[in-house]
């Protein structure tokens, strides 16, 4: 069994597969574990879920061991953690680092799969685990001239690991999502100079980092399992949010502004979004956080025409992923920070010296930064080139946006499992969890197969349509295709406009792969 990834999937995948005696083999492309967290070393990377619940569930011993010493991990932090994994866990000797595999071609007369690396390795192998990620494909946008900058340039997910010292520089950064949110207080306050080029503006809620008290990281880990069940049962596999039960149009004007200024106060995007039941799916309510949130913006920041145009007015409040910051909107008010507005001015090309719009000229900089994102959800497997002998390779199928049936496997891909690919909740919950869940729901397929002597398993094409439908009616039936996010592929030029994770909850999702699997594997093909 390959499995392709060495982040926080691919070794879950690794340490449960191995334990039910399958033969396994990890191959990450990087020089070092972690994926997301090996690659992202920008300043101020940070998750934005608490690490009490950002963090593996599968053994309480480590749960109990582990101690996070901030309310939010930074990146160090995790990357630590996720390399005392592979220790702890023995993983090591089954992965091979720098190592990228590039194609994975099925034999339906051998049953197996074979797969290249850039390595020259040829593996041969019966199951493929794709754990490739679904941020883990950077992009930095076709822009004209970049290979004449006399500067630095950096992508935010491909970080230098020996750091980055600005001092004394003058610094652009382009590009407003939760990496620019998290960098830019940092850089500001580092570089002579920071020019922000924005192109949307973002929502942002102050993250409250601190400390983790030590009383209630007893109280946590007192109660871990039972919170971890928990979790389970919510809509973002996150624990301790009770669950709202009014809609905001239900309560007054001051209850609602009492109620926002409570979770704006507490710190966290889930507990913000989760103050009324239909913030994603009502408009009218949806627009109370919003202005609630653009009035804050405007509270905050001195200039008034540089805090309107931080304040999105394009898309309602939670659509587009929503960042937490520490210090973000305040940095606007620092004399070495600059705004500019590249959505009405768009950017042309870059100089050698720094960046032409279409009506001004930025620089010089000694240095650009792009915090311009990912290829998200597809980029990473449509990168393999992933087919069945003499068939059409899987980027080919995806021309029209991805298929999946659960987002576990593909239709006419057989022996093939994706974790948390498009189509399941993935990005929309606590990812650890949704690695979990699709890994063990993998591991008790391959049982079923092995106790019952199947060689094969493929999702049936129906079945696959059926759930793509259901994954597109329940975003339809929400707020979210209201914005151009990397949830509908907007930030790729070209890229097919579908609605990729699955908003219908991490619950019910969970309680339909249960189901699929008790009633023998419903939807999927099992053949001897
Ligand atoms: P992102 O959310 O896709 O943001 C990319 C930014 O670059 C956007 O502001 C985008 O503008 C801008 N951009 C792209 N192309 C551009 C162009 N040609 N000209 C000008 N601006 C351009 O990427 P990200 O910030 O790296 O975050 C991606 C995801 O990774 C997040 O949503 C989150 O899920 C995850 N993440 C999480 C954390 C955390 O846990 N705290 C931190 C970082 C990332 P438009 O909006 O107009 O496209």
């Amino acid at each position: 069994m390959v499995v392709v990834g060495g982040g926080l999937g691919g070794l879950y995948a690794l340490h449960r597969l191995r334990g039910l005696g399958f033969n396994v083999r990890v191959f990450e492309a990087g020089s070092g574990v972690g994926g997301t967290w090996f690659w992202n070393r920008y300043p101020g990377a940070r998750c934005d879920v608490e690490s009490m619940e950002y963090s593996y569930s599968f053994s309480n011993d480590l749960q109990q061991d582990w101690k996070w010493p901030e309310r939010y991990g930074t990146q160090p932090e995790i990357l630590r953690y996720i390399n005392h994994v592979a220790d702890r866990f023995d993983l090591r000797r089954d992965i091979q680092l720098n190592t990228r595999v590039t194609s994975a071609v099925y034999s339906p007369e051998s049953r197996r799969w074979r797969l290249e690396t850039d390595q020259c390795d040829v593996i041969s192998a019966q199951f493929c685990v794709m754990a490739t990620g679904n941020l883990s494909t950077p992009r930095v946008p076709d822009f004209k001239g970049l290979e004449s900058f006399k500067g630095k340039w950096y992508h935010s997910g491909l970080w230098p690991h020996e750091g980055v010292d600005f001092s004394g520089q003058t610094v652009a950064v382009i590009g407003t999502g939760s990496s620019g949110v998290q960098m830019i207080p940092l850089i500001a306050a580092q570089a002579d100079h920071l020019t922000v080029f924005q192109r949307t503006a973002n929502f942002s809620l102050p993250a409250r980092n601190a400390p983790l008290d030590p009383e209630k990281e007893s109280r946590h880990k007192a109660e871990y399992e039972q919170r971890r069940r928990d979790a389970l049962d919510t809509p973002f596999g996150i624990a301790g949010h009770p669950a709202p039960t009014k809609s905001a149009l239900d309560v007054s004007e001051d209850e609602r502004q009492r109620s926002y200024e409570s979770k704006w106060n507490e710190g966290g995007s889930i507990s913000f979004l989760y103050t009324y039941t239909d913030l994603l799916v009502n408009k009218a309510s949806n627009d109370t956080a919003s202005e609630f949130v653009r009035n804050k913006i405007r509270s905050i920041v001195r200039n008034p025409a540089t805090a309107e145009l931080l304040a999105p007015k394009d898309h309602p409040i939670g659509t587009k992923r929503l960042c937490l910051d520490t210090n973000y909107y305040e940095t606007y008010n620092r004399n070495n920070v600059s705004l500019v507005d590249v959505k009405s001015d768009p950017i042309q090309e870059i100089t050698e010296t720094g960046l032409r719009t279409r009506d001004h000229e930025y620089g010089p900089f000694d240095a650009i930064v792009f915090a311009t994102g990912f290829d998200a959800m597809t980029g990473a497997l449509r990168e393999i080139d992933i087919r069945v002998q003499d068939g059409p390779a899987l980027a080919d199928e995806w021309a029209s946006g991805p298929r999946t049936y659960l987002g576990i496997m593909v239709s006419g891909f057989p022996n093939m499992f994706v974790i948390t690919g498009p189509g399941s909740p993935s990005v929309k919950t606590q990812m650890i969890l949704a690695i979990e869940q699709h890994t063990d729901w993998i591991a008790d397929c391959l049982q079923h197969m092995r106790g019952n002597g199947y060689q094969q398993v493929e999702a049936d094409p129906a079945a696959q349509d059926d759930w793509v439908q259901h994954v597109n009616q329940v975003a339809d039936s929400t707020l979210y295709p209201l914005a151009n996010s990397w949830y509908v592929g907007a930030n790729i030029p070209g890229k097919p406009r579908v609605f990729m994770p699955y908003v219908g909850g991490f619950a019910g999702y969970r309680q339909k792969c249960d189901a699929v699997a008790e009633n023998g594997y419903e939807g999927f093909r099992l053949t001897t």
